[in-house]
């Protein structure tokens, strides 16, 4: 359903100049060359130029140009009803998307395209226009090609050991004087050599980051993280053990150029996945190391190679709820024997420290041990459900009076509040007007201020108070609907678990507290 074309032209000029276009370093496509190409046209067919849209430095693979959204917003306002453009690939480089435009959006806006250079003019006869299409998948192509070439270029030149960008790793610079080469960033490197040294001490990764978290040395995130304007509330004061074991890995400190860690998945898509370490390009002594390679390579002994979960390993139950109550180190279970099918607790510190008898076994037969645990559970529940209707019950005409009370003295101190004000306010003016002396101003004020400063303290307080207490009611009926769910069940699931239980404690002889998250909330 096409709009009938207006007779009366407004126009539209659309330039761009992308990078892509600027590496070939084409004039042609310059925005003077565009620019003075089409006020030529428009003078030469008489036509009423309205406005110019010109985006410098943007892709045609995608639409999204500021420019562009501005000429669509003209179109839809009716400011304009003509696009022209030196040739089709201006607008865009996306065949489907460009497609769209010329075939669907132009002509159901009544807009009529002109791409001065490819003969396409949308109003005349549309046999002429059969080129289109095939216009717009040569500029498909063109975009993908482009994009295969400077991804090409990339590799070539990390290839040869130059830098091209991204962010710097931690202690370096790219120098001023060559982009494609890295200089020690001084203020960074003394953390780097710091970490290291820690390690040959003998810290864990978790231990060195505690120590500099605490010491407030300054974290990468923090160094970065004007790069990183959308994630400010992020809290970058802490160091974390990935962060140390990154560090600790990484052969940028001895002087080798680790790049092509990570992909773009193609050229529309600005989405980057990770590459596997085989593809990673690595180019040996190219810059200044940070680290001497015999430390480093001590350290690489010393940095446990099968970090993370045990596949295959199966997840118990009360996996990550069970601690030692002895040395108050975590408690893991072991795989299942093969000739007997059983599982065991362990105390992790015992296990770790075997040799300088810090604890003791805690060995159970989980399987048991998680039925003893699960029947607990369940007593706890079911004297939680009694004890809280007997409270409940006894508490609940006092407990509403008490709320409402609570809800009439907030309005009345709220009416206190607005009346101190406004006395505030006309003693204030009284003295302008001078009806008071300002020693009777003085003595009024002090004593207005100090009501204000009472009541609205009991103001703060009680909101606060009725507040929480809505706090509570919620955890209340969360942690309600999780018990009935528990007690209706034969087996429950982790989740289940997790929301009822804080921590279980196993203690050598055998004895066991478990902590639930429903008794704090009394
Ligand atoms: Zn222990």
């Amino acid at each position: 359903m096409n709009k009938e074309i207006n007779i009366l032209s407004n126009v539209g000029l659309y330039i761009r100049l992308s990078r892509e276009d600027d590496d070939k370093t084409l004039e042609s496509e310059s925005i003077t060359n565009q620019k003075s190409l089409l006020t030529q046209y428009v003078k030469e067919k008489n036509l009423r130029l309205v406005d110019i849209y010109i985006d410098d430095g943007y892709s045609g693979t995608n639409f999204d140009r500021p420019e562009f959204k501005r000429m669509i917003d003209d179109i839809l306002k009716g400011k304009i009803n003509m696009v022209i453009t030196k040739d089709m690939s201006r607008l865009g480089r996306d065949y489907i998307g460009t497609g769209e435009l010329i075939e669907k959006f132009f002509p159901t806006h009544g807009v009529r395209y002109i791409a001065v250079t490819d003969n396409i003019d949308t109003y005349l006869d549309s046999s002429n226009n059969d080129i289109a299409p095939f216009k717009a998948i040569m500029n498909d192509m063109y975009a993908k090609d482009i994009s295969k070439k400077i991804k090409s270029s990339l590799r070539a030149k990390q290839k040869e050991g130059k830098w091209v960008g991204g962010r710097t790793p931690f202690g370096y610079l790219q120098d001023p004087n060559n982009k494609n080469k890295l200089i020690i960033f001084e203020e960074q490197a003394v953390i780097v050599r710091r970490i290291f040294d820690m390690c040959l001490e003998g810290l864990s990764f978790y231990k060195i980051a505690l120590r500099l978290t605490n010491e407030k040395v300054k974290t990468p995130a923090e160094y970065y993280s004007f790069e990183w304007k959308n994630n400010y509330h992020l809290n970058y004061g802490l160091w974390h053990a990935k962060t140390i074991r990154d560090i600790l890995i990484n052969r940028m400190y001895i002087g080798d150029l680790v790049q092509n860690k990570r992909n773009k998945v193609n050229y529309k898509v600005k989405k980057i996945i990770k590459n596997n370490p085989e593809n990673y390009i690595i180019v040996e002594n190219t810059h200044e190391a940070i680290i001497e390679k015999e430390i480093f390579y001590e350290v690489q002994k010393r940095i446990p190679k099968n970090v993370g979960r045990n596949e295959k390993k199966e997840t118990y139950l009360l996996d990550g709820l069970l601690y030692c109550g002895d040395c108050g180190h975590r408690i893991s279970v072991t795989s299942r024997r093969k000739k007997d099918n059983r599982c065991y607790t362990i105390c992790n510190y015992y296990r770790t420290y075997m040799k300088y008898h810090v604890c003791t076994t805690h060995s159970n037969n989980y399987d048991v041990l998680e039925k003893i645990i699960l029947n607990t559970l369940k007593e706890l529940c079911l004297n939680y459900i009694d004890n809280k209707k007997i409270k409940e019950e006894t508490l609940k005409n006092i407990n509403n009076d008490n709320k409402e009370s609570i809800k009439k003295e907030i309005s009345v101190l709220e009416t206190d509040i607005n009346n101190i004000n406004s006395n505030l306010d006309n003693i204030y003016l009284d003295k302008l007007n001078k009806l008071i002396t300002e020693e009777q101003f003085n003595r009024v004020k002090v004593k207005l201020e100090n009501e204000l400063k009472i009541k609205q303290n009991r103001y703060i307080e009680l909101v606060s108070n009725i507040n929480e207490k809505s706090n509570n009611e919620m955890n209340y009926k969360k942690i309600e609907k999780f018990i009935d769910e528990f007690l209706s069940m034969e087996k429950p699931n982790r989740e289940l678990i997790v929301n009822l239980v804080d921590r279980i404690e196993i203690f050598e002889d055998k004895k066991i507290n478990i902590k639930v998250s429903f008794n704090n909330l009394n």
